[in-house]
């Protein structure tokens, strides 16, 4: 086995702290990355807080992974030994059914195995990025380029992939009008690709301060959703809303401001239910849609498609040791726009 060292939640109770851990060897299909930074994304923290379901404990969380390859197996065919790489959060899937033969991984019909907080498929916990090293399958690999800074290229790995891939699915681009729920993490990278794609972008935040930051993502213009005034202002504007809320809000606010047609496209993951009322629908046909993360073979096109346009996420570097505090900071929404841990500071 592999010695490992991380920072784990041993409860759901306790804050996160070193802890030493075995990965598994490197299998002849497997790979090894020296994990260089990973970034901190709020299904981190829902996590570990057990606020989804109850969690593998202990639990090493992180799928925002990028570092470099130390070793590869005997049938690796598309990496070798110091390449950058990166895993997101996902590590494995059947590989058969219909959705992993489409490239949809992340709805795999046995379900896939996530980066933490699961059982792999031989009934091991998985633990994710909060570490200094990871074996995984080289199909859940991605390549990264070296033309980007690679600290702020780890959030690509889920805030980049969770919402390029709906945009792209309901090809949202030239013509259309955007509105991207809470600038967060996911939501800063919403912005990036939806001005990419050649939307209107119009950020929807409950923070009026983050109004000319959110100019400087490029975003046209900018909506304080606690001002009545400015919400009235943008019902049945929109043709789509990417909605990036980790907290339970009022859908039926959001829905009021798409056109005819209009989709809302959930990616947040609150705790709780969240309610609709029907004529909010009717009123309009409108949608209101999910998406999970996205395939790997899309993930690396969106890799691929950020080096090419120049486009990283604007981070924050911790310390590991500060990552409690980190946590308190995302919760108020205070963080311009996603925390990356240094793993160097592990040691
Ligand atoms: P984050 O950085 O904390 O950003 C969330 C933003 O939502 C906040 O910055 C805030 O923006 C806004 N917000 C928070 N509470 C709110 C409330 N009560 N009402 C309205 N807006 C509120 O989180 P993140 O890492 O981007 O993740 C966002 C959510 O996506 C989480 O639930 C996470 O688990 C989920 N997620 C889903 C997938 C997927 O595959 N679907 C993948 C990754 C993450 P403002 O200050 O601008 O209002
Ligand atoms: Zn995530």
């Amino acid at each position: 086995m592999i010695q490992a060292k991380g920072y784990a939640a041993q409860t759901p109770e306790t804050d996160l702290a070193p802890w030493s851990f075995e990965r598994r060897e490197v299998g002849p299909h497997d790979i090894q990355i020296e994990i260089q930074y990973c970034g901190v994304c709020h299904s981190d923290l829902h996590q570990i807080k057990n606020d989804w379901f109850p969690g593998v404990f202990p639990m090493v969380p992180g799928h925002e992974i990028v570092g470099k390859i130390v070793k590869v197996g005997d049938h690796v065919k598309n990496f070798k030994v110091g390449d950058l790489a990166g895993i997101g959060c996902m590590v494995d899937s059947c590989q058969v059914c219909e959705n992993c033969q489409e490239g949809l991984e992340q709805y795999c019909l046995e379900g896939n195995t996530q980066t933490y907080n699961n059982l792999d498929r031989s009934g091991v916990p998985t633990y994710g990025g909060y570490s200094n090293t990871i074996v995984a399958r080289e199909e859940f690999v991605l390549h990264i380029s070296d033309k980007l800074s690679l600290a702020a290229t780890a959030p690509l790995l889920c805030a980049g992939i969770t919402t390029y891939s709906p945009l792209r699915h309901w090809k949202v681009g030239k013509g259309h009008k955007l509105a991207v729920v809470g600038l967060g993490g996911l939501g800063h990278m919403a912005v990036k690709f939806g001005v990419a794609f050649g939307a209107e972008v119009t950020v929807l935040s409950t923070s009026a301060s983050k109004e000319a930051a959110a100019k400087e993502l490029g975003a046209h213009h900018f909506v304080v959703t606690t001002d009545k005034e400015q919400v009235k202002a943008v019902r049945n504007k929109f043709d789509f809303i990417l909605d990036t809320v980790s907290a339970v809000h009022d859908i039926d606010m959001y829905q009021s401001m798409l056109r005819v047609n209009g989709v809302q496209i959930g990616v947040g993951v609150p705790p709780a239910k969240l309610e609709v009322a029907p004529f909010s629908l009717i009123g309009g046909r409108r949608s209101l849609a999910g998406s999970g993360i996205g395939g790997i073979q899309e993930t690396q096109e969106m890799l691929d498609f950020c080096a090419e346009h120049n486009i990283v996420s604007d981070i924050e570097l911790i310390d590991i040791k500060d990552i409690t505090a980190a946590y308190e900071r995302m919760l108020k929404g205070d963080v311009r726009y996603r925390f990356v841990i240094d793993i160097a500071t592990l040691k």
